[in-house]
């Protein structure tokens, strides 16, 4: 079964999706499986992280910044490459197991739809799977 879901966002965050995913598998009725969470879009990705203090989107955001500045030397006439690059770092899909028909999460772990060149509107979808 694949679901879309469409979100707005802001022009950078980690936006928590996992209520999402959660639906996603609900609707479902997959009660042991995996599920596929995927991103079409180049400038925003997905990724899995804390969910319990909201310091650690704040110092991700910050870091990925430092680490993949604008650069003048960038070629891309979009003048977005940084957001290409952060992209790159995590990834546009994460997988996640489902057990007794939930996801197998650890208790600090959040799915997070990764926005790096907002605002837009936006949308990812969830291929559920039983096995
Ligand atoms: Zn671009």
């Amino acid at each position: 079964m694949l679901y879309e879901y469409k979100i707005k966002t802001p022009a950078e965050d980690f936006i928590n999706i996992t209520e999402y995913v959660s639906d996603a598998v609900a609707k479902s009725g997959v009660k042991s499986g995996i599920c596929i969470v995927y991103c079409p879009h180049t400038t925003a990705g997905i990724t899995i992280n804390e969910n319990a203090d909201p310091d650690v989107v704040t110092d991700l955001l910050y870091a990925l910044d430092k680490t993949y500045p604008d650069r003048p030397e960038f070629r891309h006439m979009e003048g977005n490459s940084s957001a290409h690059l952060k992209t790159l770092a995590t990834g546009n899909n994460t997988v996640i197991i489902i057990e007794n028909g939930r996801l197998v999460l650890g208790t600090w772990q959040g799915i997070y739809f990764c926005e790096y060149d907002g605002p837009r509107n936006r949308h990812f979808y969830v291929k559920v799977m039983g096995d």
